[in-house]
């Protein structure tokens, strides 16, 4: 039997790793130093903190130099856009996004638009990917800032960042990447990729909630403005005490990722593949939103046609999936992302996000697959 309520919404959140929390426990209870203290109990949570920021370098290929600490993705993307873009302004006022990035990329650069910066948008076509010409087209003299992320959260679509990085080394242009669902699943290089900056998210990754990174290594040392000012920790770009436990945990998953990536991965793709097949074996007028290629295989992004995400979530209260259609606060609002991919209101509200893991089993993926599409006939009769 299966242990209930089944977890299918990695995308979300993912479980701690235990082998996380066990490279935490200390800094909650024995080295409980400030890190930033200049004595034995300081040096000791210091040292963890050093040791956590070489295992993310380690995962991306950078040095550990180049990684700051933060409380999550949200906040790394708000210093990366806000911070360069202030920067460099007013010699240089445009930005360039994607019309499907996380929803704290988008306020930011709505942040910046208020503020009398111009942001370009660019669109991405049905698959959920961008047209590199466009990007290039797009890019001016008075563009700082290129930010693209790498995997998205909801369609699990891939970018294609070496040719993004590509692009934005030719034309001069600082590259940040939101790798905040990207990072510990796929090969991630910033050197090879020409990414100056990338933001990391420690709960994406099997760590702990609140904390996060921000690797930054934009060219011509070009030093973001500060959002948060106070005793000048972290290069002086990001103040504020840091916690020992969250670092060690954020570099300890970052670690455990790199060496389990490619085990992570088959055991993702098999159950993916599992689930995907039987579904679109059983049922009729079922499809997959976003590349069927450039994906990540643990998002499966589905419409089943006449079946309403929401009432597909009530249906199966021991599944834990989210509806493709809802944004990420609970509005009932219509996602952007399916929009941007073509997809009418109905397919949108028709369309559920299921997340698979490191921690997903067989008997559940048999059991939420049964169970889908068991609900998705009963569902359709009704109508
Ligand atoms: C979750 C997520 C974020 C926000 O990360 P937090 O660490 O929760 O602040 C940003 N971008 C993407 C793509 C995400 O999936």
């Amino acid at each position: 039997m299966t242990d209930l309520p089944i977890y299918l919404d990695y995308q979300a959140t993912t479980p701690l790793d235990p082998r996380v929390l066990a490279q935490m426990m200390p800094y909650l209870t024995t080295k409980f130093g400030n890190p930033h203290s200049n004595h034995t109990f300081g040096w000791e949570a210091a040292a963890g903190v050093e040791i956590a920021r070489k295992n993310i370098a380690d995962l991306i290929a950078a040095e550990p130099e180049d990684i700051i600490f933060t409380s999550g993705a949200t906040e790394s993307n708000n210093l990366a856009i806000k911070g360069i873009a202030y920067a460099v302004y007013p010699s240089k006022n445009h930005i360039i996004t994607t019309v499907t990035e996380h929803t704290c990329v988008l306020e930011s650069c709505a942040t910046l638009e208020r503020a009398g910066f111009d942001v370009t948008y660019l669109p991405v076509d049905s698959r959920g990917l961008i047209d590199l010409a466009q990007l290039d087209q797009a890019i001016t003299p008075k563009t700082s800032l290129v930010s693209i992320m790498a995997m998205n959260n909801e369609i699990g679509v891939i970018q294609n960042l070496k040719s993004i990085g590509k692009i934005c080394k030719l034309k001069e242009v600082i590259f940040h990447t939101d790798a905040a669902q990207a990072v510990g699943k796929i090969p991630l290089d910033v050197s090879a990729m020409n990414i100056n900056l990338m933001s990391i998210s420690g709960h994406k990754i099997y760590g702990p909630k609140g904390v996060g990174a921000l690797y930054l290594r934009p060219k011509a040392n070009i030093q973001p403005l500060t959002l948060i000012d106070g005793g000048g920790q972290e290069r002086g770009l990001r103040s504020g005490t840091l916690s020992p436990a969250l670092c060690a945990g954020l570099g300890t998953a970052c670690k455990i990722a790199k060496q389990d990536m490619a085990k992570d991965h088959d055991h993702i793709h098999h159950l993916a593949e599992k689930m995907k097949s039987t579904i679109f074996g059983s049922l009729e007028n079922v499809k997959l939103n976003g590349s069927e290629e450039q994906r990540y295989p643990g998002n499966l992004n589905l419409i089943f046609d006449g079946v309403k995400g929401d009432a597909l979530i009530k249906e199966l209260r021991n599944i834990s999936f989210s509806a493709g259609s809802a944004c990420s606060t609970g509005r009932a609002e219509i996602s952007h992302v399916l929009t941007a991919i073509g997809l009418d209101k109905t397919q949108a509200e028709c369309s559920v996000r299921i997340g698979i893991g490191r921690m997903t089993t067989d008997q559940e993926i048999n059991y939420a697959t049964n169970h889908i599409i068991d609900a998705v006939k009963k569902i359709r009769t009704r109508l």
